[in-house]
């Protein structure tokens, strides 16, 4: 590891990475040689012919071995911005373990084209600034894991070859081989599995839970993308927001080293809308500071809304969130429900719910859905079934995992903090997926296209 090297002064040490840069000069060529955690000067003389050669005939990115002693650099001649700047490496053996041609992009250059950086993302992601939001990815959601199963959270998979849920997005779905005709769906969230976990007696669950929603484009979306996705049997609206505050707490705490006051500023939807004109108000002093983080959650949504669509109602979180009674009794259509939105900064990076765990008021929210009983037995039956044998109370919130991590990061894009995005039109451009399937493969799968014209091209 090269950050380590200042430690080994004097001493011969082996060291494997890439070629960050190449500088000739005449009888002395260095080699800038980087791995994960920094950058070392190598160098190699004249003198030394067959090492001097091939470290002269390498090329930017080529992966190397070299074998050399550590040596302090002379004074005044240090790189401020490695952790091995104060030394440098005297090659005694070197090994070409692959040499880089000419590479498509110019990886010092963070402006280059984003498309090509998608379609190379190999090669982007060795960039520094990559490696370092990525990384910094892998210890928030270590930081996670430690604190959940700390506070007896368990963390469960769920199918990803499941059934539609109404998130509210279209379903990706996968053709059945062995049934003709029929499909999977894959989920826009683990939500029914996570409450039938509730069902099944495990009290606390986490995951860190890919999600599938075949949306409109927008410029920030991924059709997949990652959520820190909880569940608690017997727990109030309270106590899921107090589980959120403090784990937000320790992530910044851990990560960035900065205290963030909690308990949040909480504000009713209605009050929301009627000061801020949004359901997730920036409480930012000065907008522009990356610095600055403010938290609120936003509470009292109502249960259903009615603007989309024609006239017909809609969950405005989802259909098993549990409305506020009083006001479902008094009138469905206006009533409030017992859901949660927690923002930051003007983006709201997670929501939340306590369910319905009664048979008959989730039969009836259906009904005021729309969700007839004949398509309520066919779509959710065996929902309706599992809340029948004792299903406990319980609710439980997800966070939207790559906008959080953009946040921490201070990045402009989600694509920034997730190793192998889509690009705006939901293309996969380094594997040039989606992409056709052979006739066999679609004979195999019973599915026959009618792809429009204009999109054949393509
Ligand atoms: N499943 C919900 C969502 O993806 C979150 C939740 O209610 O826990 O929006």
């Amino acid at each position: 590891m090269i950050e380590k090297l200042p430690k080994f002064k004097g001493q011969t040490v082996e060291i494997a990475g890439w070629v960050d840069t190449i500088r000739e000069h005449g009888k002395i060529t260095f080699l800038e040689i980087r791995d994960l955690t920094g950058t070392v000067q190598t160098l190699t003389t004249a003198k030394d012919a067959p090492n001097f050669e091939t470290a002269k005939s390498l090329t930017k990115e080529s992966c190397i071995r070299i074998k050399g002693k550590v040596n302090k650099r002379p004074n005044g001649t240090e790189n401020k911005k490695s952790p091995a700047g104060n030394v440098e490496i005297k090659i005694e053996e070197l090994e070409v373990y692959n040499k880089c041609p000419a590479l498509p992009f110019d990886l010092d250059n963070a402006d280059t084209n984003e498309e090509i950086r998608l379609k190379y993302r190999y090669l982007d992601l060795r960039r520094p600034e990559m490696q370092k939001n990525l990384i910094l990815r892998s210890r928030i959601i270590k930081v996670i894991r430690d604190v959940l199963h700390k506070k007896g959270f368990s963390e469960f998979e769920t199918p990803i070859l499941a059934k539609s849920t109404p998130e509210g997005a279209r379903d990706y779905v996968v053709p059945s081989r062995t049934q003709p005709g029929k499909f999977f769906a894959l989920p826009q969230s683990p939500q029914l599995f996570k409450q039938l976990l509730m069902v099944a007696g495990f009290e606390k669950y986490f995951q860190i839970a890919k999600c599938m929603r075949d949306e409109d484009l927008r410029s920030d979306r991924q059709p997949e993308f990652t959520q820190l996705d909880m569940e608690m049997s017997f727990a109030s609206q309270d106590d899921i927001i107090a589980l959120s505050e403090k784990l937000l707490q320790k992530i910044w705490k851990e990560i960035l080293d900065i205290d963030i006051k909690i308990p949040f500023q909480r504000i009713s939807y209605d009050k929301a809308m009627e000061k801020y004109g949004r359901d997730n108000p920036d409480l930012r002093k000065n907008k522009n500071d990356k610095k600055e983080f403010a938290f609120c959650w936003v509470v009292d949504f109502p249960a259903f809304d009615r603007s989309e669509g024609k006239g017909k109602m809609i969950a405005t979180h989802h259909p098993f969130t549990h409305p506020e009674m009083e006001s479902f009794n008094k009138d469905p259509i206006t009533a409030k429900s017992i859901a949660y939105d927690i923002v930051l900064n003007g983006s709201e990076i997670g929501g939340g719910s306590i369910r319905i765990h009664e048979a008959d008021v989730q039969a009836k929210v259906f009904e005021v859905l729309g969700i007839g009983k004949e398509e309520q037995r066919e779509k959710f039956g065996f929902l309706l079934d599992a809340l029948k044998f004792g299903a406990p109370p319980h609710g439980g919130i997800a966070w939207g995992l790559d906008r959080l991590v953009q946040i921490i990061l201070g990045a402009n894009s989600i694509r920034e903090t997730i190793a192998f995005p889509k690009n705006k039109e939901a293309k996969d451009l380094m594997l040039d997926a989606p992409s056709p399937l052979s006739n066999q493969q679609l004979k195999d799968i019973h599915i026959k296209t009618d792809v429009p014209k204009k999109e054949k091209k393509k």
